[in-house]
């Protein structure tokens, strides 16, 4: 599997000077693997995509929150006439992706609603497992508020667990499990250790429990997304030296 993290910027996009390194798109993660093209939420980083031509694309919501959906309405897919585009995410709070999207593809908020669009969209509920192409799609739920789904994708011998919008602590352990033996683990380190004290259950962790859950699932790689909007490129070089673990930059890509 390909992977091109197109937005690892959390919460909400940011640019100017001090965040060209990191960059400022929110989350999206571009995964190719033959015909597929899968992408993990919608957020300002799918904007920049330029799907190939010929290929299927799926796109998983962790969940509806703006940060993770906000890129969706200009992913330049949708304006491809016939283009096949699956939507999927868990229903959350009573209402299903489909309600959420439809509440938002309307106006005063956006003109036009996402069946108006020239591609062929089809939106469904997640199922428990889903297989797309050659990749074994499965999750779980995250410790965040509202809900989050933490994905795992696995193709033949290599995994990609991208687990953004997660808090440690109540649901740690079921991490470490679902992430057995990953070649690399995406992980939500918004927070400075300082930090976390300061917003307990605000749904985020920290690069060191992300580096110690990835040792504990004996996986192969781990690496820090969502990053804070109030951290520039010195706080998160500082940030990533201390914690000893390489922090995403928007636009970076690497194969599992
Ligand atoms: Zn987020
Ligand atoms: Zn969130």
């Amino acid at each position: 599997m390909r992977l091109e993290f197109l937005g690892t910027r959390g919460s909400t996009p940011i640019s100017g000077q001090g965040y060209a390194m990191f960059g400022g798109s929110t989350a999206c993660v571009r995964v190719i693997s033959g015909k597929e093209e899968i992408y993990l939420d919608a957020g300002t980083g799918i904007v920049s995509a330029r799907p190939e031509k010929d290929t299927n694309i799926s796109v998983l919501f962790s969940h509806m929150h703006l940060d993770h959906i906000e890129g969706l309405p200009f992913f330049s897919a949708l304006g491809q006439k016939g283009r096949g585009i699956r939507l999927y995410g868990k229903r959350r709070e009573g209402a299903s992706v489909a309600d959420i999207l439809d509440s938002i593809f309307t106006p005063p908020f956006w003109p036009v609603g996402l069946s108006d669009y020239p591609a062929d969209i089809t939106v469904s509920d997640l199922p428990r497992t889903l297989t797309i192409g050659n990749v074994k799609i499965t999750h779980m739920e995250s410790d965040h508020p509202g809900g989050s789904t933490i994905y795992r994708l696995d193709e033949g011998n290599s995994s990609f667990v991208y687990a953004t919008d997660f808090e440690h602590g109540k649901h740690t352990k079921d991490l470490i499990e679902f992430s057995k033996g990953a070649s690399l683990i995406a992980y939500d380190g918004q927070y400075d250790e300082d930090e976390y004290d300061d917003y307990r259950g605000f749904g985020h962790s920290t690069a060191s429990v992300g580096k110690d859950i990835a040792w504990r699932a004996g996986a192969k790689k781990v690496c820090i997304i969502h990053h804070s909007p109030a951290h520039n490129d010195e706080a998160l070089l500082k940030m990533e030296r201390a914690a000893g673990i390489h922090f995403v930059r928007c636009g970076e890509s690497t194969t599992v």
